[in-house]
């Protein structure tokens, strides 16, 4: 009888009235210091940058599910040891495993979408007669990412202005941040650094479990989510578009 009622439980759902109605505490996504990326542009006197959200399928758009905090580090006084947790998580892929970061700086070039029409023509005429791909290969580096140029479309048409602003001031935006589902993409991982043996599905003595998704994180059907941050007031809220 009981597996009965967790069985019908378990096609209804869940309960609405046995999840908290109070806001939700946050999870914590990225934190940077400025030292760590020095080429990422800090509003003055901050040298800490926190991303949060809340690990659900609200993380696009503009919206209170994906927030920035800068700050200056020094005004951190207690760090918690046990930081408070959802009562629920809506999407589990949206939960970050800790890693350590070790930021390398990575020289790209545009996403196709940001070329003029020309230029486009001439370098993807280039790229087919040397058999490689601008978009995979040579132009913007995968993986999770701090500054840079922003991902490419990959499934849609690229953003228009009016999509690409800010969403509590409606002025310009910039990218910030690529939350990627991978660190490299293709069959022959051209992005792959060469310390990660591509036949080791598990790398021995490494902290994470998987050298190309060591955050586990997933972003729709394996897409990148790109966080972009409003360039006047850079504590509004951020814009986040699946590329
Ligand atoms: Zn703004």
């Amino acid at each position: 009888m009981q597996e009965q009622e967790m069985v019908e439980q378990l096609r209804a759902g869940h309960d609405p009235k046995l999840l908290p109605s109070e806001p939700q505490p946050l999870i914590p996504l990225v934190q940077l210091y400025a030292r760590d990326v020095p080429t990422l542009p800090f509003p003055q006197g901050n040298d800490l940058l926190q991303v949060l959200w809340a690990p659900g399928y609200g993380i696009e758009g503009c919206s209170a599910d994906v927030q920035v905090r800068w700050r200056p580090a020094s005004q951190v006084r207690q760090v918690l040891r046990t930081p408070p947790e959802p009562a629920y998580v809506e999407c589990d892929d949206h939960v970050p495993e800790p890693c350590l970061l070790h930021p390398e700086p990575v020289r790209e070039f545009p996403p196709g979408h940001l070329l003029d029409e020309a230029l486009d023509e001439r370098v993807y005429r280039w790229c087919a007669q040397q058999s490689v791909s601008y978009q995979s290969d040579l132009s913007v580096a995968p993986g999770w990412k701090a500054g840079g140029w922003p991902a490419p479309f990959t499934f849609r048409d690229p953003a228009g202005r009016d999509e690409l602003c800010c969403g509590e001031c409606g002025g310009p935006v910039e990218a910030l941040l690529s939350i990627d589902s991978s660190e490299w993409h293709g069959a022959d991982g051209s992005w792959r650094p060469v310390e990660a043996d591509p036949e080791a599905a598990k790398p021995v003595g490494h902290p994470y479990r998987s050298h190309a998704k060591p955050t586990k994180v997933v972003i729709g059907r394996g897409y990148t989510l790109q966080v972009y941050s409003c360039v006047g007031t850079p504590s509004h809220l951020p814009r986040t578009i699946m590329q």
